[in-house]
């Protein structure tokens, strides 16, 4: 029996004529350019091979280049891609640091994964949602249920911002997107000084048509992520079945363009690491980066790097081809950074604790905590296991709970901000993209880093972490003071308000 307001399901031959008409040729050909799409993989090799002997007088030239907040050329990154000598590669570390603060400050944003179902139709090599995977227990959630989810993470983990996470299938189309969206958006849910909600829902989805896309600008998505996972044509082919909509590599490239057209301009990019080569992916996303800059005025509000985690009954998921060791990752996540200053970079919990305690000041400037992936998962209170393999899409290397992400980071000085104000003041795309080069960005984030982490301690925090947090908060607001007295006022009284019980204050 379906469960309230679950979504119905489809026949199988509607299923298959569903399919057939996902891809708009009209939607792809616009933008080549005479055929040709951005991607041109002889000029990465021909980057890669020309710069494989980096001289340390050049790579300190390019180094400034992304301290001044520009966007890096193909060859000044091939440049960084190979440096191998380690006094230079620290070099580069720390100018990663650097841009990051200069851009960011000590902000770190903190949000959860919500996986709503697991039936796909296509059959991506690595994951373990792929239509043929028959050990996959496979669910939709209905608006109740994702009502429950939402109760604990706003209500419970203090969560404000998620990534919510679709299999590609008609039983969780556009339409079953934009209402969850509205749902999810919907749920308040009184907490211990004052109410929690989800101010924010960024959405990882399959590439959509120009139309679909307006539906979810509507009804106020947050950032629309597609990753790429390789941008090695050949690879991509292999890896996803020709006779499937994933298969079409060109629908998958322009994704985004089209998400500019439909006004969605906050655009997350990714590859998936392992599948091929991590240079040229770096390359990739680098070339993606600068054609969107070049067409709209707009570059990637993030770019995420996840490498292939274990997944259930997928083979290729355990032995990945171009398996990216620990120093590479930390290699590719320094050279981001460096080629694509202004934009933010996620860490997920498919890394280990250990591993995102290092990579988080080489430039991550997101993180996810408390995460379950599976379907279900966080209102699931019969089930202790945080990992379930059977139902979700791959396993996770950090299960930290929100709040001890929360503490360590406070105690290494950062503060974790639930700020979601900026696409709701219209600091997106464009916007955001010239406050983030100059730096104005972080004057507004700042204040409400500091009135949404107050929030998040009154509702959420145990006394061990709102010493540590009182701490910070103290710190920040001397420094706010002295940094920008003419809000300083006004912000006392938002900060005032909060602590009395108002919540969702920003500037
Ligand atoms: N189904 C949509 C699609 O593929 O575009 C979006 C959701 S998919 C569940 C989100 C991302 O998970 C994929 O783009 C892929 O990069 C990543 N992924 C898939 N299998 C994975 C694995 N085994 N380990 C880590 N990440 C994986
Ligand atoms: Fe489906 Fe996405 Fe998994 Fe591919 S990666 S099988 S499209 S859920």
């Amino acid at each position: 029996m379906l469960a309230h307001n679950e979504p119905a399901q489809v026949p199988q031959g509607d299923c298959a004529r569903w399919v057939q008409d996902r891809i708009k040729p009209a939607q792809i050909e616009k933008y080549l350019d005479q055929g040709r799409c951005f991607i041109d993989a002889a000029a990465i090799e021909q980057a890669l091979a020309a710069n494989a002997q980096p001289d340390a007088g050049r790579v300190r030239e390019i180094l400034q280049k992304s301290l001044a907040i520009e966007t890096l050329t193909p060859d000044e990154t091939a440049c960084l891609i190979h440096v191998q000598d380690p006094e230079l590669l620290a070099e580069m570390q720390d100018t990663a640091a650097q841009v990051k603060t200069n851009v960011y400050d000590n902000r770190i944003v903190t949000f959860a994964p919500l996986y709503l179902g697991n039936l796909c139709v296509n059959n991506c090599a690595y994951c373990g949602f792929r239509d043929s995977n028959d050990s996959e227990q496979r669910r939709v959630l209905g608006m109740d249920e994702i009502r429950r989810e939402i109760e604990v993470l706003a209500g419970q983990i203090g969560h404000k911002r998620l990534i919510v996470v679709y299999g590609e299938h008609p039983q969780t189309d556009v339409n079953y997107i934009a209402e969850t969206l509205k749902t999810i958006g919907d749920v308040k849910v009184k907490t211990r000084k004052g109410w929690g909600s989800i101010r924010r829902c960024n959405v990882n989805a399959a590439p959509m048509s120009i139309e679909e896309l307006k539906v979810l600008h509507e009804v106020g998505i947050g950032t629309f992520q597609v990753f790429q996972e390789t941008y090695h044509r050949p690879t991509y082919e292999r890896l996803h079945p020709q006779n499937t909509i994933k298969g079409d590599y060109l629908w998958r490239l322009y994704a985004m363009h089209r998400a500019m057209e439909a006004d969605v301009d906050d655009v997350g990019l990714g590859a998936l690491l392992g599948l091929y080569d991590w240079k040229f992916e770096v390359m990739g996303l680098l070339y993606h980066a600068i054609e969107l800059e070049a067409r709209f005025g707009i570059g990637p509000h993030t770019i995420s790097f996840p490498r292939i985690e274990p997944a259930h009954n997928t083979p290729l998921a355990q032995h990945p081809e171009h398996r990216v060791s620990d120093d590479d990752f930390k290699r590719l996540v320094t050279v981001i950074r460096l080629a694509v200053p202004y934009t933010g970079m996620i860490i997920t919990a498919r890394e280990t604790a250990e591993l995102r305690r290092e990579v988080l000041p080489l430039g991550c400037t997101q993180l996810d905590a408390s995460s379950k992936i599976g379907i279900g998962a966080y209102a699931d209170q019969e089930s202790d296991d945080v990992q379930q393999g059977d139902r979700q899409q791959f396993l996770l290397g950090d299960t930290r709970s929100l709040e001890d992400v929360i503490r360590e980071l406070a105690e290494a000085g950062c503060i974790t901000s639930f700020c979601t104000a900026g696409y709701r003041c219209g600091r997106t795309g464009k916007k955001i993209m010239g406050l983030l080069r100059t730096g104005q960005e972080g004057q507004f984030c700042k204040l409400n880093a500091v009135i949404t982490f107050k929030e998040w301690l009154d509702d959420f925090a145990g006394p061990e972490t709102m010493a540590v947090g009182e701490t910070l908060i103290a710190r920040e607001m001397a420094q706010i003071k002295e940094r920008m007295p003419e809000f300083y006022e006004q912000f006392v009284s938002a900060y005032h308000k909060t602590e009395a019980g108002d919540r969702d204050l920003y500037f």
